[in-house]
């Protein structure tokens, strides 16, 4: 992966005292072949390898002490700009709903992009985080069931949507949509609009009309991240025809080699405000160049991980958790919560991907067979215990594991690693104690 490639690069200049400006050349070489690898567009590993360049091989850097580390953070400060950090902070960029309400916020994009359901998570994070009163609509009048689509996901995240009406056109479909979002005093209008499998003029027409009409605070253009290339390809022919204000890039959950991230900013001149993580619809972030380009480096990203932590585990919850594993009295319903967290947190997977080190431990726990499966499963393992066995999960012998796995549906095996996995957890939380807490463990992480 990119990362692997960076670091390889980056061990190599760490473990050096002096660089000259070969050496410097050369690492840009293979961070190069990396980007290119990667999918990253050529002009923009071009252009990106020629400011590093320039930078690194500067009189200051080579003359430093540690020219390998500053290399680094000039390859890390390049990556943030690429990424499209407005300046050095790398922050996210927000959406500008500073207009009179409602605000439109164009959903444009491919078929299978993931509009739809990108519209109906920008609602529910507005609503949830912002506390605006949002409506969606949805302008696909092409695809069979797509109206229905964003009204069911619509009442998943308790987001409103304009009542459907058989047989309206898009433009038409937009102006009711802006009729009923002043009636009803809504702050945000989320307009989904209809895809094509590719950029054609009846699609580009369709969205300038709505734009037309709407007057859009923000056009986002919905790219997905796993098509890499194409998606640069994408993202350049509707630059070309509307006025975009900023990119969602879905399916950043999937292994997209982070190419499209990379060159959407250079393509498009606008930033990325959004990148989708899953299917659920809280699996949304706002965009931190900073934080994406810790992760490429393989840094790890800690702080979203923090941020997602501290949104799906309740404080008082955790507390009491903590107090309980400390003294000693983590039984299996503590175990079923906080599985049920590690799942909140979009799973495994989503860990190993966000935490330094986690790629082994998520090694190892495939070995010892925990896996997102055993997280599906455990719900309904634990709820086939009896009281007391979940109070007391020494009690289960094996005559007892054989009616909890039939009860469960899954078999003793499984029964096993779940009961294995609380004592390993019971462990984990001896060293922690050891190590001074998990007050402790916020300092190192502090
Ligand atoms: P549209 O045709 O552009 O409206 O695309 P949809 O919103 O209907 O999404 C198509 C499929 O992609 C659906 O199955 C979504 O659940 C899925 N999807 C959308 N965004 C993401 C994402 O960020 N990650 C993953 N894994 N799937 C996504
Ligand atoms: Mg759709």
């Amino acid at each position: 992966t990119l990362s692997d490639r960076l670091n390889n690069v980056f061990d190599r200049l760490r473990g050096r005292g002096a660089l000259n400006e070969q050496d410097v050349r050369d690492a840009m070489r293979e961070v190069r072949v990396a980007l290119l690898e990667a999918d990253v567009a050529l002009p923009v590993a071009r252009d990106f390898i020629a400011r590093v360049t320039e930078r690194a091989v500067g009189q200051e850097v080579l003359k430093s002490v540690t020219p390998g580390q500053q290399v680094i953070k000039i390859v890390n400060d390049e990556l943030v700009t690429m990424l499209g950090g407005e300046d050095a902070s790398g922050e996210a960029t927000p959406l500008n709903l500073d207009v009179k309400p409602p605000a439109v916020v164009m959903m444009v994009g491919l078929q299978g992009s993931g509009k739809t359901t990108s519209t109906a998570k920008i609602a529910k994070l507005l609503k949830d985080k912002n506390g605006k009163k949002a409506l969606m609509a949805s302008l696909d009048v092409n695809r069979p069931a797509a109206q229905e689509q964003l009204a069911i996901l619509g009442e998943q995240a308790g987001v409103a949507t304009l009542p459907i009406i058989q047989g309206q056109q898009p433009v038409d479909i937009a102006r009711r949509a802006l009729e009923s979002a002043r009636l009803q005093n809504v702050d945000v209008l989320l307009l989904d609009t209809a895809g094509r499998l590719h950029v054609d003029e009846a699609l580009m027409a369709e969205m300038k009309a709505v734009a037309a009409v709407s007057e859009p605070a923000e056009v986002l253009l919905v790219v997905d991240s796993l098509t890499g290339q194409d998606a640069v390809n994408v993202a350049q022919s509707f630059t070309e025809e509307v006025p975009l204000t900023g990119v969602v890039l879905t399916r950043m959950d999937g292994d997209a080699r982070g190419g499209a991230a990379l060159s959407m900013r250079a393509v498009t001149g606008k930033p990325i405000k959004f990148a989708g993580t899953g299917e659920k619809l809280d699996a949304i972030e706002r965009f931190h160049p900073a934080r994406v380009a810790d992760r490429i480096l393989g840094m790890g990203d800690v702080v979203s991980l923090v941020e997602k932590a501290a949104e799906s585990i309740k404080a008082e919850e955790a507390e009491e958790l903590a107090q309980r594993m400390m003294a000693g009295k983590f039984d299996m319903n503590d175990l079923r919560k906080q599985l049920q967290q590690m799942q909140n947190m979009g799973g495994l997977g989503m860990l190993a991907g966000m935490m330094p080190g986690m790629k082994k431990a998520k090694q190892a726990m495939a070995q010892s067979g925990m896996d997102d499966k055993v997280l599906v499963h455990m719900d309904a393992i634990i709820s086939s215990m009896t009281r007391k066995e979940r109070a007391h999960p020494q009690l289960l012998n094996a005559k007892r594991k054989k009616r909890v796995a039939a009860g469960s549906g899954t078999s003793v095996q499984e029964v096993n690693k779940i009961l294995k996995m609380h004592q390993e957890m019971g462990r984990a939380m001896k060293q922690i104690k050891r190590m001074g807490g998990l007050k402790g463990l916020a300092a190192m992480f502090g």
